[in-house]
């Protein structure tokens, strides 16, 4: 595995792959990577010929006072990993690279931006699209892949494909959750062993709500309800939201006819959790 941390190379390798007429996938990452990014590799290993892992913590997508300093970073341990998956380039890009001085140049959004996480976090997604872009152009890969856990990154990303007309595919892979629910995060490794007792009612607040729909209930702030109650009973756990929106626009459900998206973001002490599931009735 070639670990590749300039641009320039990263484009020259990618050229020379596409020269030969093979499929190049690309898994975007922040690194500290867990088995949720791992089953993203291992099926982009399935569905391209050559395999680009990206690690880049990246800065503009953190608001004043998140945890950019603070989140978990370990290279040698992801690069072991993707050597250990077969992953062809280990793409750990320098900072000066992806944002060049004096780069006045971002990617926007508009509208599925504001909503859900882009309400708690103002200017999170314009980092994310910005950045995934620039990987995309420093990767030209044909397929990328992204997981169900950022279930709006995820749609977001879909909608700038589409409107910038971007030659890539954008594949969204299921969540892996450990033995307790609780969505596998990079961000886990800072829950004390209560915070991830009280973070095992994050899972079950989301059955909850899949419950009421089972037995029935047909009014999204009943089901919303559902979801907070379980939420609420857990002392250690702090609520930020709980919506329920139409998967393609975001905006609230006003009924339970078609693709609903429940999405809920807690706080486990100082750490941000989110989850979500898609519920269809
Ligand atoms: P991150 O390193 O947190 O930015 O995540 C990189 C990619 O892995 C994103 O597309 C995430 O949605 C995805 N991902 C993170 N956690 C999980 C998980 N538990 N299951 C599946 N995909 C995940």
């Amino acid at each position: 595995m070639d670990i590749v941390r300039r641009v320039h190379s990263m484009k020259e390798t990618s050229r020379q792959v596409r020269a030969k007429g093979r499929r190049i996938g690309l898994v975007p990452t922040m690194g500290a990577l867990h088995e949720g990014h791992l089953s993203l590799i291992r099926r982009m290993k399935e569905m391209a010929d050559f395999v680009v892992v990206s690690v880049f913590v990246n800065p503009s997508q953190f608001g004043p006072g998140e945890d950019f300093e603070a989140y978990p970073r370990d290279l040698p341990r992801d690069a072991d990993l993707c050597a250990s998956l077969a992953v062809d380039v280990l793409f750990a890009p320098e900072e000066g690279d992806l944002y060049a001085e004096g780069a006045c140049t971002w990617v926007e959004v508009e509208g599925l931006s504001s909503r859900l996480e882009g309400a708690s976090r103002p200017g999170h997604f314009r980092g994310v699209a910005t950045i995934v872009l620039k990987l995309l152009n420093a990767v030209q890969p044909h397929v990328a892949a992204f997981g169900q856990k950022d279930a709006q990154q995820a749609i977001l990303l879909q909608r700038m494909a589409r409107d910038l007309l971007l030659d890539v595919e954008i594949v969204v892979l299921p969540i892996v959750r450990g033995e307790d629910g609780v969505a596998l995060s990079s961000r886990n490794v800072r829950l004390s062993a209560e915070e991830r007792r009280a973070a095992a009612a994050i899972p079950r607040a989301l059955r909850a709500a899949e419950a009421a729909i089972e037995t029935g209930e047909r009014e999204p702030a009943k089901v919303i309800e559902a979801a907070r109650a379980v939420l609420e009973a857990e002392s250690l756990l702090r609520v930020d939201y709980v919506d329920l929106v139409d998967t393609e626009t975001l905006q609230p459900a006003a009924s339970m006819e078609g693709e609903r998206l429940l999405s809920v973001a807690v706080f486990a002490g100082r750490t941000r959790l989110i989850d979500n599931t898609v519920i269809t009735v």
